[in-house]
């Protein structure tokens, strides 16, 4: 390990408590430390602000972070002072005196972490200020609200260009969670960042489960999932205000503590509803999609979506919320036949007929995540163009789901509709084609003498509902279009004239009807805590209760005592000594001070009264091999034929870092018993032993560990995957004795 290496390792360790680098922060933290202006795209929970918390505890002068979140900038100094990092802010909340004492602090030197907001950043008593001492480096958090073409515009961050003008040598760091090319091109140009390196991270969230459910007329469902999580905290959006009312009322009817969020409540309200989610006061919050730009909780367990939500980015951006500190999390997307009807209705009020393009646009494919039937972590990702390859993902319902697709001869039903399309001219919507084939007596049929028409009537034996699915599926299967532009109109296709014509048979795919077994696979998905033994849970409940306790005390949110996995690595690996709490995951030099006792002693009364308890090896993963794809199959028939790594590649026609992600797989999976014929023997043992001193999760330590030159990074990764495989498989035959 090189010596800068190590001292990055040291104040991680120190400060923050953690072992590892998450993947890319080492990556980010170099460039930073070496002066490069940087742009980084990582998802919600990918530990952006580490990014620049580092290097700010490094350099020598100080660091300054814009950041939107007003209502955010205490719980992040809070948090900081905890660890002890010496972090302040300075916005509207301030009064002068106050703001005054702190900017003396700045130039006495004693903080290295000062968070402002971008209006006040720009003006010129803050830029003397700035001048006034050793700037290091600048930080823009949130950085797409710089563009008009994110969406969460702000006019204060465009003044924020002013910054390479006047401090031309300080290197600046972008980092947002949702940019795409546009955007980002956008934040580069605006800050004129020089020469930029782009970190980009994968947008997966392994941690996070997605799954649609049925929209019925009871709340039974949504009971379910909340009733799982009971004590965990959970967000729940609606679609309306008043929607999030009526479900706060529910849930507190049922014993559960709620509030409402929305932009109909009056400011100080929603800072106390929010401050109270933030502090474990009440476990769920029913909210507008207004709600969330504040959060920055990490232990939500839960996001549900009550109503369809308006596009995908957005709704991707809000379960991002859910399990930032990486535990297992679920993602529930309600959905029911009129949702979509419902969100046209508001479309058509646009009087700009571009914005109801792209709202039809957005809401298709909105609708269509909700309808898929392949894996939905796929779809999602597509939309981010991240390169997620994996067919099955095994943690959303359609990949979980034993037997999900049925096939269905649709012809008769599917000639039906598109003689009706076509006997309508081609100029009327899906639900109006629907009525004429169910003979609605509605006006707009009369008047259009669609009663006279000889498909009128033929379809009443189908329900409305199976009607409109069936349009739907023959768009998505082509033998329909329909038109965005002009009140979507539906059209047959060339091909579903020719099927027409040919009276061939049509069938099409639709996920079988959900069966009693999907509520135990239902059970699996979450597993917070679900395969711990009893008295560690307890444990847990009472350390949480602690936390609690000493949060209030100092009026600052739970998770910034310490996370819920902190607190799990507590309750499994039972710490008995102020040296072995520091080596729990998130607990830092100055947490042990301020918290270990404190811990330590419930620890040590509750071992008193439960002597039975037992230490669990129970890690967050730190590596997640790739999934085994069918493309890595096909791989790995053609490498059992004996064939050579580059003729591999070729005959396989892929390159050869997919190819490479192919091997990885299938050793990560047993597939590749041994991988001396992809390794050269003699440097697989170094390797492994770098892997034991360095963990799995980032391979630039133990790159870093070995001398120069000696292994490749292809190597490295063949090696921790048959090193994944040899610590699973003996995990897996242990727990068989
Ligand atoms: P982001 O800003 O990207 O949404 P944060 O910086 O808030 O993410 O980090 C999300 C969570 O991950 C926080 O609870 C943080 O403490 C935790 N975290 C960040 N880096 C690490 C790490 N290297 N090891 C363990 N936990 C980490
Ligand atoms: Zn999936």
């Amino acid at each position: 390990m090189n010596s800068s290496t190590a001292t990055m390792h040291q104040t991680l360790r120190h400060y923050f408590g953690y072992e590892q680098f998450r993947p890319l922060q080492q990556e980010v933290i170099d460039d930073v430390m070496a002066g490069t202006d940087t742009f980084v795209l990582m998802p919600t929970g990918g530990g952006k602000s580490l990014c620049y918390q580092i290097p700010a505890l490094l350099l020598p002068g100080l660091t300054v972070v814009v950041s939107p979140l007003i209502a955010l900038m205490k719980d992040q100094v809070d948090g900081l002072t905890t660890a002890g990092v010496p972090a302040t802010f300075i916005n509207s909340t301030l009064d002068i005196a106050e703001a005054d004492r702190r900017k003396e602090q700045v130039r006495s030197g004693q903080i290295k972490l000062l968070y402002v907001a971008p209006e006040r950043l720009v003006l010129g008593d803050f830029l003397r200020l700035m001048k006034s001492v050793t700037l290091s480096l600048v930080a823009i958090d949130e950085a797409h609200c710089i563009s008009e073409w994110g969406h969460d515009f702000r006019v204060e961050y465009r003044r924020l260009a002013l910054l390479r003008e006047q401090f031309p040598t300080v290197p600046i760091i972008a980092l947002t969670a949702t940019a795409n090319d546009r955007v980002q091109q956008d934040i580069i140009q605006q800050l004129q960042l020089r020469d930029a390196k782009l970190h980009r991270a994968g947008f997966n969230r392994p941690n996070l489960s997605y799954a649609v459910k049925q929209k019925t007329t009871g709340l039974r469902p949504l009971f379910e999932i909340v009733e799982r999580h009971r004590g965990e905290s959970g967000i729940i959006y609606c679609g309306s205000r008043s929607r999030t009312e009526k479900l706060t009322d529910h849930l507190r009817e049922r014993g559960y503590r709620a509030l409402p969020y929305h932009a109909g409540l009056d400011r100080e309200t929603r800072t106390r509803n929010q401050e109270a989610f933030d502090r474990d006061d009440v476990e769920i919050i029913c909210a507008t999609i207004a709600f969330g730009m504040g959060i920055d909780k990490s232990n939500v367990r839960y996001i549900i979506h009550y109503d369809l939500p308006k596009n995908i980015m957005g709704y991707y951006q809000e379960t991002g919320r859910a399990g930032r500190d990486g535990l297992p999390s679920e993602c529930v997307l309600f959905y029911g036949q009129g949702d979509r009807a419902k969100q046209m209705r508001f479309i058509e009020e646009k009087p700009d007929p571009n914005d109801r393009a792209v709202a039809i646009e957005q809401l298709n494919q909105m609708v269509g995540y909700a309808e898929a039937t392949q894996c939905r972590r796929a779809l999602l990702l597509h939309h981010f163009s991240d390169d997620y390859t994996a067919t099955n993902c095994g943690n959303c319902d359609n990949c979980l789901s034993t037997n999900p697709l049925e096939t269905v001869d649709v012809t008769r039903q599917a000639q039906m509709l598109m003689s009706c399309v076509i006997r309508v001219q081609e100029r009327f919507g899906t639900s109006h084609v629907v009525d004429v084939l169910r003979g609605s007596n509605a006006a707009k049929i009369l008047n259009y003498r669609h009663n006279l028409l000889p498909t009128y009537g033929i379809g009443e034996a189908t329900s409305k509902s199976e009607w409109m699915w069936l349009a739907r599926a023959m768009v998505t299967a082509g033998y329909l279009s329909q038109d965005a532009t002009s009140f979507n109109v539906l059209r047959t296709t060339e091909l579903g004239r020719q099927v027409l014509r040919d009276r061939q048979t049509i069938t099409l795919q639709r996920q079988r009807q959900e069966s009693p077994r999907k509520q135990e696979r239902e059970r699996s998905i979450n597993r917070t805590m679900g395969d711990l033994p009893e008295n560690n849970v307890e444990l847990f409940q009472r350390l949480r209760g602690l936390r609690k306790r000493i949060a209030d005390d100092e009026h600052v949110p739970a998770y910034i005592v310490f996370g819920d996995n902190t607190l799990i690595g507590m309750a499994t690996r039972l710490p008995r000594t102020l040296e072995e709490m520091r080596m729990v995951s998130g607990v830092g030099e100055m947490k042990t001070k301020r918290y270990g006792a404190a811990f330590l002693q419930a620890i040590a009364e509750f071992l008193g009264e439960q002597p039975s308890i037992q230490t669990v090896e129970r890690q967050i993963p730190d590596f997640v091999p790739p999934e085994l794809s069918e493309s890595a199959i096909a791989t790995w028939y053609a490498y059992r034929k004996g064939m050579q790594m580059e003729a591999l590649a070729a005959a396989r026609q892929i390159s050869q870092s997919t190819l490479l992600g192919h091997l990885e797989s299938l050793v990560a999976h047993g597939k590749i018993d041994s991988i001396e014929e992809i390794v050269p023997p003699e440097k697989i043992e170094p390797i492994r032993a770098a892997f034991r001193r360095n963990g799995l999760a980032a391979l630039r330590p133990v790159m870093d560990d070995l001398p120069a030159g000696f292994a490749t990074w292809d190597e490295l990764r063949i090696v921790r995957a048959d090193h994944y495989r040899r610590k699973h498989s003996t995990s897996r035959e242990a727990a068989k004795v």
